[in-house]
């Protein structure tokens, strides 16, 4: 789970899958915002899993339906399970384009 950039309490499992872009440190009260590197980790793994799909899918002969169902359930998942674990904040709100620097 990640902490709380400036006192490194332990956020919950719950404010990790709610509103995880900016959150409030429960025990200092301190402004947390979602790194760039962070943001990166969690973006990825959909672009990937949906070229896989463009790709892939003249030979697996899925419909576009399961392939929609597969993606709703691995982004659930992702959210739910994998997520937390790869969050990591910063002072300041970054975006994407700053884990190029
Ligand atoms: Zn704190």
């Amino acid at each position: 789970m990640p902490k709380c950039w400036k006192c490194e309490a332990t956020m919950s499992w719950r404010q990790c899958i709610g509103l995880y872009h900016r959150i409030d440190c429960l025990a200092c009260g301190t402004r947390n915002y979602l790194s760039s590197k962070a943001q990166w980790n969690i973006g990825t793994p959909y672009f990937i899993i949906l070229i896989l799909q463009m790709v892939l899918r003249p030979w697996l002969d899925i419909s576009f339906i399961s392939g929609l169902i597969f993606i709703v359930l691995f982004a659930v998942f992702t959210h739910l399970v994998i997520q937390p674990f790869l969050l990591e904040y910063k002072e300041d709100k970054q975006y994407l384009i700053d884990g190029f620097n």
